[in-house]
């Protein structure tokens, strides 16, 4: 520490070599400033037009440049967010130790932060591992560009002019199909981790192959992802599973050696026996979801993914006589336990998980009132989702939910006929409270006790 902190003063660190920029001319690039989203146009001319530097940056040039529809903007200027703040009237700084601005225009927002400075594992403050704890020194535009993770993420894009300034050789690698890290990638996943995780994911999003530079060391270091904050991780394991390509990203992982010991979902999702096809199923169907623009709901993903661990814990339970319902809440719980410690899944989302878990012993009960009650619930269309998937995946048979659908949406007289036909789920072992009926209820003579 106070090594650092003497040689910090005295031998005052060369900066990087701030390289020389290509500028890349739109002929040769191909990006027209009208494929931007009006949003990240207008807050760079704004920017622009009151003598500050600003470009779009980072993912959105390159999937432009890939052909990829951006997914967001960032703007990178030179202004400090008090200055981009001062500018834009729907505009917001977030962000405690190192700032940036969300300017909102329309529906969009746009993230817009200040040139910062590398910070590498020798100015920078870091654990002992290595890894940067604070990245929040503002910088020149060519330092900016050498703190970013890969070439292909280190091009800035002026929508005044349609020129690319390109530091790292980011637009040849593009063309070559090639995630190359910018700097040494030992020490760059020294100070980030997760930029192994972000590797093979880019990778597999956009087809790039990670130069073999930047893959070799991944294995050996792969361990160094259990020092990452676990509600850091979650983050990016969400964008790994929503991004579309959560089924390439996932074998590229296993390939990688990246699952193994280091994150307790990894293991399950790639491990299980019992509930692989069950888990591949809900990540194909997810992907489809994605790339269709539809919505997808982490909470579902996650409680697919966990599924088969529930079980396996739930039967166990039961086995050693505990009552069914409470040790499904147990096991609920433990799974979910299990994966905290690394993997910060967030309190909203567990609330999710609980809930279309929590539902599935109910789609067993097909006599009286508990099918009405059932899809009266306001999570019922995600409990049944998950009930049709568990069919698809050969766990149940695939009349349960057919029957469940027809249900939901028969008439009156049809749902009287459908409850009476219903095989009846086999009575659980435990004594069940009789519960007084309604009189008059639409289902509530000649049929046999309800399960409760
Ligand atoms: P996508 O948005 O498609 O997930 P992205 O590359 O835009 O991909 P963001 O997390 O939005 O990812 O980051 C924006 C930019 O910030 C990146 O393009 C990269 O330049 C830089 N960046 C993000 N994470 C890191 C990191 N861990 N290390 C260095 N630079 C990073
Ligand atoms: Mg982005």
């Amino acid at each position: 520490m106070i090594r650092k902190l003497l040689r910090k003063v005295f031998t005052r660190q060369a900066p990087p070599a701030a390289p020389e920029p290509a500028l890349i001319p739109v002929d040769q690039h191909g990006i027209r400033r009208e494929q931007l989203s009006p949003a990240a146009r207008k807050v760079c001319s704004v920017l622009q037009e009151h003598g500050y530097k600003a470009f779009v940056v980072g993912g959105a040039v390159r999937d432009l440049l890939i052909g990829h529809p951006p997914k967001d903007y960032d703007v990178a200027t030179s202004a400090t967010p008090e200055e981009v703040r001062a500018l834009f009237r729907r505009a917001r700084i977030i962000g405690r130790r190192f700032k940036i601005v969300h300017v909102m225009s329309g529906p969009e927002t746009i993230e817009v932060s200040t040139f910062r400075a590398l910070q590498d594992a020798e100015s920078a403050e870091t654990d002992e591992h290595g890894r940067v704890l604070r990245d929040n020194v503002y910088g020149s535009q060519a330092e900016d560009a050498t703190r970013r993770d890969f070439t292909v993420n280190a091009l800035y894009y002026d929508p005044g002019t349609e020129t690319i300034v390109d530091y790292h050789h980011g637009v040849a690698d593009v063309q070559q199909k090639t995630l190359r890290m910018i700097g040494d990638p030992r020490t760059r996943y020294r100070e980030d981790p997760v930029r192994m995780l972000r590797a093979v994911r880019l990778g597999a999003k956009l087809g790039l192959s990670i130069d073999p530079a930047a893959r070799g060391p991944i294995r050996e270091m792969a361990s160094l992802l259990e020092n990452v904050p676990a509600a850091r991780l979650f983050d990016e394991m969400l964008k790994l599973l929503l991004s579309g390509y959560a089924v390439k990203c996932l074998r590229q992982l296993r390939e990688e050696g990246l699952h193994h010991g280091l994150l307790p979902l990894l293991d399950v999702i790639l491990e299980q026996p019992m509930g692989e096809r069950f888990v591949w199923l809900s990540l194909e169907n997810t992907d489809e979801r994605v790339r269709q623009d539809k919505p997808v709901s982490p909470g579902f993903l996650f409680a697919t993914l966990l599924w088969h661990e529930v079980l396996a814990n739930w039967e166990t339970k039961k086995r050693a006589g505990e009552h069914a319902q409470p040790a499904l809440f147990q096991a609920m719980d433990d799974v979910l336990d299990a994966q905290a410690g690394k993997l910060a899944i967030t309190r909203r989302i567990v609330g999710d998980i609980k809930d279309i878990w929590a539902l599935q012993p109910r789609f067993d009960k097909r006599s009286g009132k508990m099918p009405y009650r059932l899809i009266e619930q306001p999570r019922y269309r995600a409990g049944w989702d998950f009930l049709r998937l568990r069919a698809h995946s050969g766990e149940i048979p695939l009349d349960v939910p057919e029957w469940w659908d027809r249900f939901a949406h028969a008439g009156h007289d049809e749902r009287d006929a459908l409850l009476r036909d219903a095989p009846q789920a086999e009575a659980p072992a435990k004594k069940r409270r009789r519960r007084r009926r309604k009189p008059g209820g639409a289902d509530s003579a000649a049929l046999p006790a309800e399960a409760s």
